[in-house]
């Protein structure tokens, strides 16, 4: 005998329509139609049946029974993956009667981060009207939120007054060395041009950018600038300059597709609201909707398995890689997109938590005179090295985890450092090697062989003969008692591929041809980063005044939020006046 799909089926056909293996059939004529399981042993548990119907209390096909966990995992909005769009469209017609209301303006933005407002406020004073779409229900957790609110500036000179300028030249030479080849020197290029210009800008609206000292080291000055609030400080006041300029900023709305004319030139962007699925017609659309670090689809898919199985997130979980899949449907050439940046964390780290106390930034200053040693007991990194190298090759360790080890000499160095790392119990305290590794869990021959090995070849703070050499700040591990940290992973903050732009902040095609109309900035712009921020020196070794510094995330997406909210504006303009 049939099933119906509920007893209180109306007979719309929607779940028929949304079901990918034919398992729903409409059976019955007029008031009787229902839809009935015709073969259940085909479904896929795509949930479309449940998700589509109208109707509330609808029970899906699949054998699963537990509905209310499954639910759990259902994104807020939306479907699981691309592929299930025709159904969600064909639901927007059927509830607005074939028609899908549409708004009308000159620039749409899709994303509420840092790239998104910086976008909106430089279109809105171009004079376009402009909407930025947000996904989520308010600006708490973005990647712009969960940030450090660090934005890297080039300030060699005030970093060290003797320190020469470098050129431009010589930084875009700097950035291709540094990506090994895989960045625009075009993109990096305008990039370090606009720094300056786009930091006096912002400060012009009122947003609060300052320098901040190291503790401990009055005379030295961090090169870059710290936002008021940090991370979630700087996206509040983007998110009010933006309201000031008259942007309008649509949250609980969700971007799905990109429309475009039979010529593939941009026409607007589809959206599932608070008030259902609109089209919002545009002139210009700018993406800005941030990484794929919480997309374990593409994770998988670009970065490995592995990683993607173990990942421990530390970034945004809006960060989907919804304008990725986007501009890709349109054509656009996605690059860079096995590239991430990740932080190292210890063992106190939630998931859900953005792993701001990692160790290499709690021991800013002591990090690079310990020796990092895998759960082999082998050092295999130069822990002079930025804290991106660090977290990079952490990941290539076995299990993903290290240990970092000094004695009682470093301790001494910054004594507070040590003394202020919370919470308790992260700092591990051995009074021989043997007993440290026990505490690391890691062979003792091997750990005591490494040390050994290590403190002999010490010489002027340099271990340089060693097969993983150390070429500054070393100093023999050998006054008890020993301290540790271990577990120290690594966590996701965000990725580096995307749609690669042009100087003009605009997508480029698979043919690197601008696709008419198309923007993207921050995050999700690929073409820029490969490996980690572009910074020059190690870490240590800018209290020395030899760290010269380009540019990272937050910067980036603050220039290229300028370059294509103007540029969108003007193209919206452009395209008024031929129309
Ligand atoms: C813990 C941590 C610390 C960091 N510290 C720093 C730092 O100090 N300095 C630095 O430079 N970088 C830092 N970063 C990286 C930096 O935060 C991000 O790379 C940067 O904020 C990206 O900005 P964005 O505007 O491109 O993306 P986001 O801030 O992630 O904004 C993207 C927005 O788009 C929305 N969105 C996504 N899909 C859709 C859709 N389909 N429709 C509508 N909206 C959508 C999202 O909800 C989100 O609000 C840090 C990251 C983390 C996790």
């Amino acid at each position: 005998m049939l099933e119906k799909i509920t007893e209180k089926c109306n007979g719309c056909g929607i779940c028929v329509l949304g079901c990918r293996r034919n398992v729903i059939e409409l059976r019955g004529e007029g008031k009787g139609k229902k839809a009935y399981i015709v073969n259940r042993a085909d479904c896929v548990l795509c949930y479309n049946c449940e998700r589509y119907c109208p109707l509330e209390g609808v029970v899906y096909v699949g054998p699963e029974v537990n509905t209310s966990a499954f639910k759990k995992h259902l994104p807020q909005f939306g479907r699981l993956t691309t592929a299930q769009a025709t159904p969600l469209e064909v639901y927007a017609e059927m509830q607005y009667g074939g028609q899908i209301p549409e708004e009308k303006q000159d620039v749409i933005v899709v994303g509420a981060g840092c790239a998104g407002l910086v976008a909106a406020i430089a279109a809105a004073e171009a004079g376009a009207t402009t909407t930025v779409l947000e996904k989520a229900t308010d600006i708490s957790d973005t990647n712009t939120s969960r940030s450090g609110g660090g934005f890297d500036i080039a300030m060699e000179r005030e970093v060290n007054p003797d320190a020469r300028r470098l050129s431009i030249e010589e930084k875009v030479r700097q950035a291709i060395e540094i990506t090994g080849g895989h960045c625009s020197p075009e993109l990096v290029s305008t990039c370090v041009q606009n720094i300056d210009s786009t930091i006096e800008w912002l400060k012009k609206m009122g947003m609060k950018l300052a320098r901040r000292g190291i503790p401990g080291y009055a005379d030295s000055l961090q090169p870059w600038l710290l936002a008021r609030g940090a991370g979630s400080g700087a996206n509040k006041q983007l998110l009010s300059i933006a309201i000031k300029k008259n942007c309008r900023i649509l949250f609980n709305s969700r971007a799905e597709k990109l429309l475009t004319d039979p010529a593939g030139r941009i026409t607007g962007i589809r959206a599932r609201t608070a008030d259902g699925i609109k089209d919002f017609a545009a002139k210009a659309v700018i993406l800005a909707t941030g990484g794929f670090q919480a997309n374990q689809e593409m994770l998988h898919k670009y970065i490995g398995a592995d990683f993607a199985y173990d990942i421990r997130l530390t970034g945004s979980p809006f960060s989907t890689g919804d304008g990725h899949l986007m501009a890709q449907k349109v054509g656009a050439k996605l690059i860079n997109m096995d590239q991430i940046h990740p932080r190292n964390i210890d063992k106190s780290w939630v998931p859900g938590s953005t792993g701001m106390q990692g160790p290499l930034r709690e021991l800013q200053v002591l990090a690079h005179y310990c020796i990092f040693v895998n759960k082999l007991g082998r050092r295999f990194m130069d822990e002079v090295d930025t804290s991106d190298i660090v977290a990079n090759s952490i990941l290539k360790q076995p299990g993903q985890a290290i240990s970092i080890i000094f004695d009682e000499r470093i301790r001494m160095i910054e004594p507070g450092e040590v003394a202020n790392y919370k919470p308790e119990g992260i700092i591990m305290k051995a009074a021989s090697i043997e007993e440290l590794a026990t505490i690391i869990d890691a062979p003792y021959d091997e750990l005591g062989k490494t040390i050994a090995e290590f403190n002999s070849t010490v010489k002027d703070g340099k271990a340089l003969s060693l097969d993983v050499p150390k070429r500054d700040l070393a100093m023999k591990i050998e006054t008890p008692p020993f301290y540790a940290i271990y577990p120290v992973y690594c966590g996701l903050n965000c990725t580096m591929g995307g749609p690669e732009i042009n100087p003009d902040a605009q997508v480029l095609d698979r043919d690197d041809i601008p696709i008419p109309g198309l923007y993207a900035a921050g995050e999700m712009a690929g073409g820029m980063f490969f490996g980690r921020y572009h910074t020059t020196e190690g870490g240590a070794t800018f209290y020395k005044g030899n760290y010269q510094v380009t540019t990272c995330m937050l910067t980036f997406s603050a220039v290229y939020g300028r370059i294509a909210g103007t540029n969108a504006a003007r193209f919206s303009r452009a395209r008024a006046s031929t129309v």
